[in-house]
């Protein structure tokens, strides 16, 4: 497990060195996940590319994000003369509701991200041996055991989260320093950015994930921990 750190320039060699050394242990077989919906992605996405300009870029586009995501994703594209590769579910937003009734993610959320989010990621995944994902410790109580690497056992592959041990300081530290965009949306109450139909804006005190499927329990889509429950709350 990686130590944590308050010092920017130590927590971005930290990192550098979880990169490099994924990037030696699995070439052509790494991919990096962002879902243009917090600055933490924007950053891992930063370093790796200054590490390996090639690496493959995907996002989960479940159909459903916001329109600032849509808009960080081609600026993103722009700024890094990349192609971000969509990964998007075996159904549209209409063969869903056709298949299993009109907004599924207000009956069973769970489902939902199973079917828009878990399950292209798990089909994504079988070309590759590893992914790296930027989610932190401090951004849930469900994510305060991750390692820095470690047996995604969902998916069959090596998750590698560089940025396990950083602070929401740090990273904004880091889109400061390095004038990264970010989603536009951070300026307006939405700290952690996911579908239009399950995130809200935040209220003073609440943490940065208390917006993400409101009424509900619910505080992942399953792709980094088990949803633990979707019953309303
Ligand atoms: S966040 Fe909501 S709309 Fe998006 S996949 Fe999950 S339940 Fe469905």
């Amino acid at each position: 497990m990686t130590t944590p750190t308050t010092d920017l320039s130590e927590a971005i060699a930290h990192a550098r060195a979880e990169i490099r050394s994924a990037l030696d242990t699995y070439p052509d077989r790494l991919a990096l996940s962002c879902s243009f919906g917090g600055p933490s992605g924007m950053v891992l996405l930063d370093l790796a590319l200054r590490e390996e300009p090639r690496l493959p870029v995907f996002v989960l586009d479940t159909g459903l994000l916001f329109p600032e995501s849509y808009a960080l994703l081609e600026a993103t594209e722009a700024r890094y003369g990349i192609r971000v590769e969509a990964v998007t579910p075996l159904q549209t937003v209409a063969e869903q509701a056709a298949a299993r009734g009109e907004r599924l993610w207000e009956r069973d959320p769970d489902r939902c991200c199973g079917l828009r989010k878990v399950e292209p990621l798990r089909r994504h995944l079988q070309g590759y041996d590893a992914w790296m994902t930027a989610v932190r410790r401090d951004q849930t109580a469900t994510r305060n055991a991750l390692a820095a690497r470690e047996w995604d056992f969902e998916n069959q592959v090596v998750k590698i989260v560089p940025l396990a041990a950083w602070s929401d300081d740090l990273v904004w530290s880091y889109v400061r320093e390095h004038d990264l965009r970010v989603n536009a949306l951070h300026d307006q109450g939405y700290p952690s950015v996911g579908c239009v139909t399950c995130t809200r804006r935040v209220r003073s005190g609440e943490s940065i994930r208390a917006g993400r499927w409101p009424g509900f329990i619910k505080t992942e889509c399953g792709i980094h921990a088990p949803p633990a429950g979707s019953a309303s709350s």
